[in-house]
Formats: C-alpha cells, sequence, structure tokens
C-alpha cells in the first residue's frame, strides 16, 4: 500500500493522509490548513487529493485541522462516507458550519473592499454553508472499540485519545496479499489530568505509527501551577479595573476555561462580581454537546454531574449569542472575564475584543492553547509590540500571559511515556503534526530512549509500505520552495509610487470624499510596509 502526506507534514495544521490498497483508496482525517498565506494557499487546491477518487474518509476528531476541508473536498466531488465517533459526529456538523460562515464573511469583506478601491470582483469563499451542510449526511458514526469494516480487506477501530470530547486513537488492520498489517493514526493525544477527558489509551502493537508531535520540544506546567497562574492574571487586571481576554477554541478549550474558572471560584478566587462572558455562539452549542455525551468525560466530572454540581456553569456566567449582546461587553466599563473564540485570534469575535483591549495597560490576555506560526496570536505571543487587527495597527499595551498547562496536547515526556508502550521495536515511527524544530528533537529522543526508526516525511511525500515493517519512498516530496521575486516586486513598487507623486496635484483638484478614499488607500499601504519592517 502507499500513503501521500497531504498535511501536517512538517507543519501542525491541514492533517490529511491519503492510503492506497490494491482495493481502496481513502484518507485519515480531512484537515484545514491554517497559518501564514503561503500554508493557506493549500486548501484551495485540492484536486491533488482527487476527491472523487477517495472511497471514505476516517476523521480522528472535530478539530478544523482535521475535518475543516470536508466541505471543499465534498463540494469538489467526494460521496463517501465519513467516519467518526458520535461526539465527532456533533461535533463536526457545527465546526464546519461555523468555518464556512467565517469564509463567508472573509469574503464578502474583501469584496467590498475591492468595490471601494473601484476593482469590482466577485471571489468565491473557500465554501460555503451550503457546502458545509453538504458534509452531515454523509457522517457515519461509531463509538470506540467498535470493530467497523469501511472498504473492502480494511477494519478500523477507534480508541480514546483523551484530547477532545470523542476524539480518537485509529488502529487500522489492512489485508493484501495474504498479509495483515496494522496501521496506527494517533491523532491528537490528549495531555493526562486533563480535567474534563479520560487519560489516553495505550496500545501495545502496530507496524506503522504515524503520531502526532506538536509538543514535541517542551513538557507543560502542571494543572495547580496553571491554576495559579490564571489566578494571578485575574487579580491583576480586576485590581486595575479591567478585562482578562482569554482567546480559547469553542470546543474543548472553553469547557475547560468554564472548569477551571468553576475551581477558582470554590477556592474563592474568583471575585464573585467579576461578570465571566461566553462570547462565541459556537462555544455555547459545543458546551451543550459536552453535557450530551456524558460519558465520554472522564470519572470525577461524571460524579460531578451525578450530584447535581455543573463544573461547565458559574453564578456569574454570561452567554453572549447575538452580535449586540458581543458589543455590549466592548461598552461595559470595569473588569470582567471574556472567553472568546477563535483561539489562535486570526478570525471571530475575538478580534473585537483584542481591538478594545489590546492597547490597555491593566488589561489581560491570557492564551491557553497552542498558536500555529503565522498567526495574530503566535505574533503576541512571541512578543510583537502592535499587531493588526481590521486593518489597524494596534499597540500591546496589555499583559500577555501563555498558560500552556491547560494544553489538550501530551508534552514531550506523555508522547514518549505513550510511544513505549508499542512492543514491537521494528515498528516504524512517523513522525507528523509538529513544526520542524518539535519533531527533530522529539525525534532523536525516540531514537535514543525507545530505539524505534523515525522517519519525518514532507508536505506531499508518498512511501510505500510493506508488511514487515519496510517501507520505500516512490515519490519525493515536491520541495515547495515559493518563488519570490522581490527585484521585480520592489520595481513594481518603485514605479507606482513615482506615478503616484506625478499625480499628487490632480488629488488636491478631487472632491472631498474622494481624496479621503485615496489618504486611506495610502495610509494603509504605509502602514503595511511598516508592519513588515517592525516585524523583521
Ligand atoms: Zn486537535
Ligand atoms: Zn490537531
Amino acid at each position: 500500500m502507499k500513503i501521500k502526506f497531504l498535511g501536517a507534514a512538517r507543519a501542525v495544521t491541514g492533517s490529511c493522509f491519503i492510503i492506497e490498497t490494491d482495493k481502496a483508496r481513502f484518507a485519515v482525517d480531512c484537515g484545514m490548513h491554517q497559518g501564514s498565506d503561503e500554508i493557506e494557499k493549500r486548501n484551495w487546491d485540492v484536486d491533488i487529493y482527487e476527491p472523487e477518487r477517495i472511497d471514505f474518509i476516517l476523521i480522528t476528531h472535530a478539530h478544523i485541522d482535521h475535518s475543516g476541508l470536508l466541505p471543499r473536498i465534498v463540494k469538489h466531488g467526494f460521496r463517501g462516507p465519513v467516519y467518526a465517533t458520535e461526539p465527532t459526529g456533533d461535533l463536526i456538523k457545527i465546526l464546519l458550519l461555523d468555518s464556512a460562515h467565517i469564509q463567508e464573511v472573509e469574503t464578502n469583506w474583501k469584496m467590498r473592499k475591492m468595490q471601494r478601491w473601484g476593482k469590482p470582483a466577485s471571489i468565491e469563499p473557500l465554501y460555503s454553508t451550503k457546502d458545509a451542510e453538504a458534509v452531515g449526511p454523509l457522517i457515519k458514526t461509531k463509538t470506540y472499540n467498535e470493530i467497523f469494516s469501511p472498504g473492502n480487506g480494511i477494519k478500523a477501530n477507534f480508541q480514546d485519545a483523551g484530547h477532545i470530547l470523542g476524539a480518537a486513537i485509529l488502529e487500522l488492520f489492512i489485508e493484501e496479499n495474504g498479509t495483515s498489517t496494522k496501521l496506527v493514526f494517533s491523532g491528537d493525544i490528549g495531555r493526562r489530568h486533563q480535567l474534563l477527558m479520560k487519560d489516553p489509551v495505550t496500545l501495545s502493537a502496530a507496524d506503522f505509527i504515524f503520531m502526532e508531535s506538536t509538543y514535541g520540544d517542551r513538557n507543560h506546567k502542571g494543572e495547580a501551577d496553571s491554576l495559579n497562574e490564571m489566578a494571578e492574571a485575574i487579580k491583576y487586571s480586576y485590581s486595575r479595573g479591567e478585562k482578562v481576554v482569554i482567546p480559547a477554541f469553542a470546543v474543548e478549550r472553553t469547557q475547560e476555561m468554564l472548569y477551571s474558572l468553576y475551581l477558582l471560584s470554590r477556592d474563592g478566587r474568583l471575585p464573585k462580581d467579576m461578570p465571566v462572558f461566553l462570547d462565541s455562539p459556537l462555544a455555547i452549542k459545543a458546551t451543550e454537546i459536552f453535557r450530551r455525551y456524558r460519558s465520554y468525560l472522564d470519572g470525577e466530572t461524571q460524579s460531578l454531574l451525578k450530584n447535581g454540581e455543573d463544573p461547565l456553569d458559574l453564578p456569574q456566567l454570561q452567554f453572549s449569542s447575538t452580535t449586540e449582546q458581543s458589543m455590549q461587553i466592548n461598552d461595559m466599563k470595569g473588569s470582567a472575564i471574556v472567553i472568546s473564540a477563535s483561539g489562535m485570534a486570526n478570525a471571530g469575535r475575538i478580534k473585537h475584543h483584542l481591538r478594545h483591549n489590546l492597547w490597555r495597560p491593566g488589561a489581560s490576555i491570557v492564551f491557553v492553547g497552542f498558536q500555529a506560526q503565522g498567526t495574530p496570536g503566535r505574533n503576541i505571543v512571541d512578543g510583537a509590540k502592535k499587531i493588526r487587527v481590521f486593518n489597524e495597527d494596534i499597540a500591546i499595551k496589555a499583559k500577555v500571559w501563555t498558560i500552556s498547562g491547560f494544553s489538550a496536547h501530551a508534552g514531550q515526556d506523555q508522547l514518549l511515556d505513550w510511544l513505549g508502550h508499542f512492543q514491537n521495536k521494528k515498528m516504524e515511527v512517523f513522525l507528523v503534526h509538529g513544526e520542524v524544530s518539535a519533531q527533530d528533537q522529539l525525534a532523536s529522543l525516540i531514537r535514543q530512549k525507545l530505539g524505534f526508526d523515525v522517519t519525518i516525511p514532507e508536505y506531499l511525500e508518498e512511501i510505500r509500505l510493506k508488511a514487515g515493517a519496510q517501507f520505500e519512498e516512490v515519490k519525493p516530496a515536491k520541495v515547495e520552495e515559493p518563488k519570490i521575486d522581490f527585484d521585480l516586486l520592489l520595481g513594481d513598487l518603485a514605479s507606482n509610487i513615482s506615478h503616484i507623486q506625478n499625480l499628487k496635484k490632480k488629488f488636491k483638484s478631487l472632491p472631498l470624499s474622494k481624496q479621503m478614499e485615496i489618504r486611506d488607500v495610502l495610509q494603509e499601504a504605509d502602514n503595511s510596509i511598516d508592519e513588515i519592517k517592525t516585524n523583521l
């Protein structure tokens, strides 16, 4: 059989592995590529996935970097079943609708901008609400440990990955020419002792494993430390009458934040008069799905719920479903906690809260999840002095906190420990879903401590897997060096500027409204160039 790496290869996002056996061609995960423009361009070219030739898709969990490209693949001809666990099936539906809505809003915004510039254009979103709705009927749900056969000669089994509600490790048993080969896809492996999730299931057998490596280069702090840091951030901004803004993924991170605030409140470390806003319609819906699947939650949470306690609720918790309610939060004076999506601050309502709070000394921005390269969240965490939100440069004067202990991902030691349960020393380990430095560090630790062979596949690389744990490269990765002709670009820019110098007189003769429009465009261009300078 062959496997092709269409994403999460030398990167965290865009998980998608296409496997071709002698009888079937199918995908494990179908995630969106997120981050820089270069990376996000990959979402548009789905021809390389050959959607109409994919027989079925197995989804490890609902996060958009694992499921977010489904509507586009369906739009381009995929018609087979999509297998997932029950909670993943429910979560995917709301997450994809939300993702489609974001695509539509951003496309409209771009179109309006081009119209204002006198360049009317019709641009299609990556996918629409209708495309997202078309995924729902294809979803077929399974429980954990329910072995099923999605295709000829293939058996599959989802096991609890302890990452987010319904997240799975995928076991695949593939029969070819009378031999059976076992592949394991770790999906995202959860951090042990998470508040809401059970610990990840450990496995002991596989011929090939495809393992995530998001935190291959570091360990997280413990939960108690993280709760203390959160309490400190709350104290810091409460005493200054400012807000605590928490960008959080709508699924899991938000619910863990609610649980943490519940624990702080129980210990008297959350001021009773400090309102907590859950400002994300998606997170509100996701929280309902968490309540629906109690048996998937960890023992402690289940017994709290049984005793009538609700760790996902607080006396001062307020939901903001409508845009008006969301805007009222920013008109409100005084201290409050605002939990909003998206978690990497690249889309959604969180951008409004950042615009209103980033520049305020005394406010807190608390990052509690992974920030991919190229996202605004990552830039803030990396110490940017200002960032651009809605075409406006915002100085960063708020205190920035990065609390890693709430992560839904296993840290370095836990990844090694999980992998150490495998007994077959001939097993080949493929590291996926990680940035270069994290993968390199984890790979050398695995070789040193566990003695497994490790391969780190590149984007678009294709490998032939043979039973007996040997593999060969079919097609080396196409090295995708972006071809950027800076001479040409700068030459263009210079000639445009000299052209515009000559138009100065003409500008002054135009009506005031037109002059203001031109001023805005020039200012924006100037700001963009400024941004390049400051971020270097
Ligand atoms: Zn995930
Ligand atoms: Zn992921």
